[in-house]
């Protein structure tokens, strides 16, 4: 079985007075029975990786470089985020495809370097709204997912997050037809090339989710949780949602 899993994604969001969204998450939700990730600001893991020592919930980075070392001004490895106490990163958030022109071989490379360390890999694809509507979303979303997953992936190292382009940071969410259509496809695509061993990746939905809609999408087939980016930094909002999931 799946273990559901709601990951935050605090993407630039976030200084020291705002760890106590963290207390007040665990606060409400001591015994979660679901698996829980807040992946703040590379400054905040360490206070938050360091504050979670007795709790499950996991810390995670939203990036890494493809490097353990050296002259790459501004980045961050993962072996830096492991060494800060992090569990976990973001890998190809479409921010960051659109930002810093990641590439899905870019992302297959960061991801390698994450799960060599032990970290587990959130790789986040989806399509444009452009690409929706000229009816390429599953052959983007076919073509994402092959392309930015390694070979070394497996279902207990490597979660998928589908997030649609569109549909992030902007309160307009797919239809829960065309959330189930996507999700199924990605199983299936997984299952064609991992095996028996596609069905243990857990693949999330990503875009405006909320506590009010969270519910619906949670009760879509092959939808194992949520990565939330808005609705996770206010810790009573985000548990609406985990309670949603639990
Ligand atoms: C995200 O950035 O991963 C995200 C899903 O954002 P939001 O929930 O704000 O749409």
């Amino acid at each position: 079985m799946r273990r559901k899993l709601a990951a935050g994604n605090w993407k630039m969001n976030g200084i020291g007075i705002d760890l106590e969204q963290l207390d007040r998450l665990m606060e409400l939700h001591p015994n979660p029975t679901v698996d829980l990730m807040i992946c703040p600001p590379a400054t905040l893991i360490h206070p938050m990786a360091a504050k979670t020592s007795e709790h499950p919930i996991h810390i995670g980075g939203q990036d890494c470089h493809t490097n353990e070392k050296g002259a790459h001004t501004g980045d961050i490895s993962a072996v830096m985020l492991d060494d800060a106490g992090a569990r976990a990163v973001i890998l190809g958030h479409s921010e960051r495809r659109a930002d810093h022109g990641e590439t899905d071989a870019v992302v297959a490379s960061k991801s390698v370097a994450a799960l060599e360390i032990g970290l587990t890999a959130v790789i986040c694809i989806g399509e444009t709204l452009e690409e929706r509507e000229s009816g390429k979303t599953l052959d983007v979303v076919g073509e994402q997912l092959a392309g930015s997953t390694p070979d070394i992936a497996n279902g207990g190292n490597t979660v998928i997050a589908y997030e649609p382009v569109w549909a992030i940071g902007t309160g307009k969410i797919p239809t829960l037809e065309q959330i189930a259509e996507v999700h199924n496809f990605i199983r299936a695509e997984l299952e064609k090339r991992f095996g028996e061993d596609g069905k243990a990746f857990r693949v999330l939905y990503g875009g405006s989710v909320k506590p009010s809609n969270a519910a619906e999408i949670f009760a879509i087939d092959n939808v194992d949780g949520a990565l939330v980016g808005g609705a996770s930094l206010k810790a009573d909002d985000f548990s609406g949602i985990i309670t949603a999931l639990e």
